[in-house]
């Protein structure tokens, strides 16, 4: 009985290491560093990340940042925008690459729906340039975990990738420090109020990691933040866990306040 069972779990593992292999294969084959990654256009030689000379001049980096959760602020707001006025946030700060424009939705989607999982070397890329002048030293970078339904279904989780590739190019421990507990709502449908209770308790800390995060700084990596209530919530595990300070790094960030104006 014993042995049928380890058998069946070894097929079941070679399935899952051909099928990441071939995933492997067809991103090697098909030519995916060609074209420009937000419209499809032919890259000269002064393209730089995958991202034609065109597209380059109107992205939509984010040049004023709230210090605290890193979405653009106007300079008549000050240093922190209306939100993080009113809200206390668990992580010491965040910062994100570029705002959540037309533009940048349409890569974060491709990527993560279209099963363009390639994508993650050059957004990662914009990551890392954003993290080497930000001026903080993590010991350990982490992501957003994703439940094991949602990532059944994907077949990667975003962060993950972006976050191990970050922590390639920089020489820090990546490591899977939380999982997600409750398979909840997405966020995305969801207004302000409710992101914070949909997210309540939904990760706990993977406990064999408790020595390595005790007094440790760790750099948790996302895809995008809208409210900050995702980041907040695994920021308050990773604390309560023995975590030092939590600082928190996205792609793209989002206001909910400018969602609400249109
Ligand atoms: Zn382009
Ligand atoms: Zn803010």
């Amino acid at each position: 009985m014993k042995t049928n069972f380890t058998k069946e779990k070894i097929v079941k593992n070679f399935k899952a290491k051909l099928s990441k292999i071939g995933e492997h294969l067809l991103n090697i084959m098909y030519p995916k560093h060609i074209k420009c990654i937000f419209f499809g256009e032919e890259l000269t030689e002064k393209a730089y990340n995958d991202t034609c000379v065109d597209c380059w001049k109107t992205l939509p980096f984010v040049e004023r940042p709230c210090l605290r959760c890193g979405g653009s602020v106007e300079e008549v707001q000050g240093n922190v925008c209306l939100t993080c006025h009113k809200l206390n946030h668990n992580f010491v700060s965040a910062r994100a690459v570029f705002d959540y424009t037309d533009m940048i939705v349409g890569l974060v989607h491709k990527f993560k729906y279209n099963n363009k999982s390639f994508l993650f070397e050059p957004m990662s890329n914009f990551m890392t340039e954003k993290l080497s002048t930000w001026g903080i030293e993590p010991d350990i970078i982490t992501f957003v975990p994703l439940h094991k339904n949602k990532q059944k279904s994907r077949s990667f989780n975003q962060a993950e990738l972006l976050a191990k590739s970050i922590a390639e190019k920089f020489d820090i421990k990546c490591i899977g420090l939380c999982e997600k507990i409750v398979d909840n709502y997405s966020q995305a449908s969801l207004n302000f109020k409710d992101r914070q209770e949909n997210v309540k308790d939904a990760y706990k800390f993977i406990n064999r990691h408790k020595q390595e995060v005790k007094n440790k700084i760790i750099l948790l990596i996302d895809d995008i933040m809208t409210t900050g209530a995702t980041a907040d919530e695994i920021s308050k595990v990773l604390l309560n866990a023995g975590a030092k300070e939590i600082y928190v790094l996205n792609f793209a960030h989002r206001s909910l306040f400018e969602e609400t104006k249109k």
